[in-house]
């Protein structure tokens, strides 16, 4: 049985406003599931709904087979974590991080021993004495981690917890946090808007849009087989390269170029292609599907470039990741689009097209 299970929850302001519609899913002990998408598609909404700090519109909230829905946030037996630290300004970190513990009247001598182990694990030890305002962003943000981790819930929330720290810092803390729940064995839903923090944290993500799950699993899954062209376009950095085609039997004409496109039951006339930057290679001899263009643009990216081209006798652009020094804006190139890279999705639908990879 899940610990933390979600059924059928919607969560309806107005008759246009649904931020969370019909979503189910499970999150089992030790699991770190993230919620995925881009502001506004209802992934707060979601997390307060599971934390008791909204009333869903339909739909059963359960806590280690525990119905919570009548339940009130604080008897949840969970912690939330938010971007905003939630810190009490006239309260040092040590009161800050055991002041519910104290409210719940715990023995001191527990209070004392959560409180040393979470300063241990988060190096909070020499700061305990110090008031917010005096500490840093990422110290403010490992008191508010501490002081969930002491309350020794049910279950992790965590809201955007590192969107107030500068990028070199949240990097850090990134990979703290992703061995801090692990050792904890509890299940974890993490909300963050940035791919990068959900790829390298979680074990299972599910991205959301417009209040629907559109896909949940493994990150590498969801990298390698987009379920639609939302997720697709979301997901991956420099974004796939996205082309809405003429389909003609069993292929399709990118610019000039023809490329194979086989599917026992797809019939509408345009198909949409998809193919990463960093899937296109410069052509060599061996290769079948080869598309000839021109360097329009290169971007710097430091181990790599990403040049852009302009595909022949088109206005399509295609963007690639290259790793190679001698390229140079203006030069006609032969790129190749092997197809055990390329992804194919519904133009109706969005839906990926089951011939793929
Ligand atoms: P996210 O966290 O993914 O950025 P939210 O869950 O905060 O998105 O919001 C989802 C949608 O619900 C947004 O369109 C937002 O304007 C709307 N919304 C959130 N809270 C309320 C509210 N209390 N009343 C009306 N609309 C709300
Ligand atoms: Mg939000």
């Amino acid at each position: 049985m899940a610990k933390l299970e979600i059924q059928n929850l919607v969560k309806q302001y107005r008759s246009d406003v649904i931020p969370v519609n019909n979503i189910s899913l499970s999150v089992e002990d030790g699991e770190f599931l993230t919620l995925l998408g881009p502001s506004g598609c209802g992934k707060s909404t979601l997390l307060r709904l599971i934390a008791g700090l909204e009333t869903a519109t339909k739909g059963k909230v359960i806590i280690g087979n525990r119905n919570v829905n009548n339940i009130a946030p604080g008897e949840r037996n969970i912690a939330m974590v938010f971007q905003s630290y939630a810190l009490y300004p006239h309260m040092n970190a040590a009161d800050n991080i055991t002041t519910a513990l104290k409210l719940k009247k715990m023995p001191p001598e527990e209070i004392n021993r959560r409180l040393t182990q979470a300063a241990t694990t988060l190096e909070l030890t020499n700061l305990l004495d110090r008031k917010p305002g005096k500490m840093s962003g990422g110290q403010r943000q490992r008191v508010a981690l501490a002081r969930a981790l002491v309350r020794d819930p049910e279950v992790f929330l965590l809201d955007e917890p590192l969107s107030n720290l500068d990028a070199l810092l949240r990097e850090q803390v990134r990979s703290q946090m992703k061995q801090l729940f692990k050792s904890q064995n509890k299940p974890v839903v993490y909300v963050t808007h940035d791919q990068t923090e959900a790829m390298t944290l979680s074990s299972r993500v599910a991205v959301l849009y417009r209040g629907e799950v559109q896909q949940l699993d493994t990150p590498s899954w969801i990298y390698s087989h987009p379920a639609n062209e939302f997720v697709a376009s979301f997901v991956g950095s420099p974004q796939m390269n996205l082309f809405t085609l003429k389909r003609q039997d069993n292929s399709v004409k990118l610019g000039g170029n023809t490329i194979a496109f086989k599917s026992d039951d797809y019939e509408r006339e345009r198909v949409i292609l998809g193919i990463r930057p960093e899937h296109i290679h410069l052509a060599n001899s061996e290769d079948s599907d080869v598309v000839t263009g021109k360097i329009t643009l290169i971007e710097e990216l430091g181990k790599e470039k990403l040049v852009s081209i302009q595909i022949n006798n088109s206005d399509l652009i295609i963007r690639a990741l290259f790793s190679l020094d001698n390229l140079q804006e203006g030069d006609t190139i032969n790129i190749a689009l092997a197809s055990k890279f390329l992804h194919w999705f519904d133009v109706s639908t969005g839906k990926r097209i089951n011939n793929s990879i």
